[in-house]
């Protein structure tokens, strides 16, 4: 059976004592054991964070991003190698805000799952179409050639480590939720160009997040579709009240 996951990217908010504060309030409030819990603080946060929930069940910790090369004069910049020594299992890569404002593509994203996977972080692969694709009916061919291009040259054994998120940017920030339908029609395509290019078994272990505008509102309903693992979850994760109820939302 695939695991259960709900991810809360924090994004570029949270000061130390805020960020320790929330992850404090999630713990108390947590008790649905049966979900993993990812969170996805800053970068200069995920020690802290990494500490505080080390302890712990069933919870991990991820980075929002990381640099393409192994090291290097790279000002500014975050490796890796580094995020994995801060106490992080996973790192977001291809979020839909990495690609749109900081010009990320598709070629860039396949190096950074490479090196994340070298230093033994598992990437979680953000992908989705815009609403002009969308209302261009384009939208499953763009998330092909997000799934070809950006993880497809992976060997088998590589590709089975991934997780991906769906995540419409349509839905991304703007309270706009993909319905079930358009939800479970994308995650059923994905999961069937996996099996197509990797075969039924690894297809049918990957996991699957939904990611856009998901609440304590309408996450049991899209967790309930049948190809959606889990959100990966923004806004609603800055509040512990909404993060546990996202979570408690699986049956
Ligand atoms: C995200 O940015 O990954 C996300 C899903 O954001 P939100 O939940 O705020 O739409």
């Amino acid at each position: 059976m695939r695991k259960k996951i709900v991810a809360g990217n924090w994004k570029m908010n949270k000061s130390l004592a805020d960020g320790l504060l929330l992850v404090d309030e999630i713990i108390r409030g947590s008790h649905n054991n049966s979900v993993l819990k990812i969170i996805a603080p800053a970068f200069i946060h995920l020690a802290a964070v990494a500490e505080k929930l080390k302890k712990e069940e069933g919870f991990e910790i991820a980075a929002q991003n990381c640099h393409q090369s192994q090291n290097g004069a790279f000002t500014g910049e975050v490796s890796a190698e580094m995020i994995a020594s801060a106490g992080a299992q996973y790192v977001i890569i291809g979020h839909s805000e990495r690609r749109i404002y900081f010009g990320e593509n598709n070629g860039l994203l396949a190096q950074k799952v490479n090196i994340a996977l070298t230093n033994n972080l598992i990437p979680i692969f953000c992908l989705g179409e815009s609403r002009e694709d969308r209302n261009a009916n384009v939208h499953l061919e763009k998330v092909k050639q997000q799934l070809k291009e950006g993880l497809f040259n992976l060997s088998p054994s590589d590709f089975s480590k991934v997780i991906i998120a769906y995540e419409p940017v349509w839905a991304i920030g703007t309270g706009v939720t993909a319905t079930t339908h358009q939800a479970q029609g994308m995650h059923h395509f994905i999961r069937s160009e996996v099996n197509r290019k990797y075969g039924k078994d690894i297809s049918e272990e990957t996991l699957l997040l939904y990611g856009g505008s998901c609440n304590a509102d309408n996450a049991k309903e899209l967790f309930a579709c049948l190809d959606v693992d889990g959100g990966l979850i923004g806004g609603a994760s800055l509040k512990a009240a909404e993060f546990n109820s996202i979570v408690n939302s699986f049956g």
